[in-house]
């Protein structure tokens, strides 16, 4: 690799969300999930902070991450552990809890992401307003992107766009389209003004820092190399909250044609080296163990399959 990876840790700590938006990727819109992290597994990841180096990223998320009832307190105490910390928001709360969550984490705040759902915004304007609030207000060093995801755009949201795009450009922060993705899948929508155009990656015998130099926690405590990794038994990294939890200390090879992943390129994790020796056995084991995760995942294979009639 060119560069050194970037390490990251991202913990799901709820299922729960403000939105029910109907790309959703993680179907919280049809799928009656609303698990929170219990205290066992908040304290399994605490412990594991203890064990990993200061320079992961920390990233708490969800679902909606504010809606967990121990929201102020995890952020508090990962902080209070050494770590930067990476925040996620569709911007639906009040702007004093936006304040106290600055108050708290203060230049450990290294971004916070906003993500903008158009369909789902009740007013517009006054979400503006607020994101107005919420930049005069943010730590100075805390990093803000804006994403928009790219669902029926009409003229109507256009001219939303529009205007986000320009709040943007005005203080100076990337802002990003979202092609909708649904199961190794993007939805392709042509829009003549902006430029979006969607493609997962064939990483397929590649060798990937993802789950060496990041995982991707649930809430369960169920831990995966990334976010493309729930049916890929090759990818699962173990149960935070068992002895049976480990991240890899090396590159592993990817048996994934499809890694719709943007983190892990972006964090330039995968690399060009092939392996497939090894991707082939790894396919193997995922072949063999995929009615079993179909099983375990069935409420979120179900809801896959309603979205799938809704969207395409
Ligand atoms: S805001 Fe995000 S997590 Fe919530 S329903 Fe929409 S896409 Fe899903
Ligand atoms: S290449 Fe993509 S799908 Fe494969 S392990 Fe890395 S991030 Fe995951």
């Amino acid at each position: 690799m060119e560069n050194e990876a970037k390490k990251f840790i991202d913990f799901i700590i709820t299922q729960k969300c403000t939105y029910r938006c109907k790309y959703c990727s993680q179907s919280k819109n049809q799928q009656d999930c609303h698990n929170d992290a219990n205290i066992e597994t908040i304290n399994s990841f605490y412990k594991l902070l203890d064990k990993i180096e200061k320079d992961f990223e920390i990233t708490i998320t969800g679902g909606e991450a504010i809606l967990h009832p121990n929201f102020f307190e995890i952020v508090e105490t990962v902080k209070m552990q050494g770590f930067k910390i990476n925040l996620i928001t569709n911007l639906s709360f009040k702007i004093e809890t936006y304040q106290k969550i600055f108050d708290i984490l203060g230049e450990n705040l290294n971004r916070y992401d906003i993500s903008f759902h158009l369909d789902e915004i009740q007013n517009f304007s006054l979400m503006m307003e607020k994101l107005e609030k919420f930049l005069e207000f943010k730590p100075q060093n805390t990093k803000v992107t804006f994403f928009i995801p790219f669902y029926n755009i009409d003229s109507k949201k256009e001219l939303k766009v529009d205007k986000i795009v320009r709040m943007a450009k005005r203080h100076n922060l990337e802002y990003e389209f979202q092609p909708i993705r649904f199961l190794n899948k993007f939805k392709e929508e042509y829009n003549e003004k902006y430029d979006i155009t969607p493609q997962a990656h064939n990483n397929f015998a590649k060798l990937c820092y993802a789950g060496c130099e990041s995982a991707v926690i649930y809430e369960d405590g169920s831990a995966y190399r990334c976010y493309s990794s729930r049916f890929l038994q090759s990818n699962y990294l173990g149960n935070i909250n068992d002895n049976n939890f480990i991240l890899n200390d090396y590159a592993d090879t990817c048996a994934n044609c499809a890694c719709m992943c943007p983190k892990p390129r972006k964090y330039n994790q995968v690399c060009i080296e092939k392996d497939y020796n090894e991707a082939i056995k790894e396919t193997a084991k995922n072949i063999l163990f995929l009615p079993y995760l179909i099983y375990k995942q069935r409420k979120v294979v179900f809801a896959k399959i309603k979205q799938f009639f809704e969207l395409f």
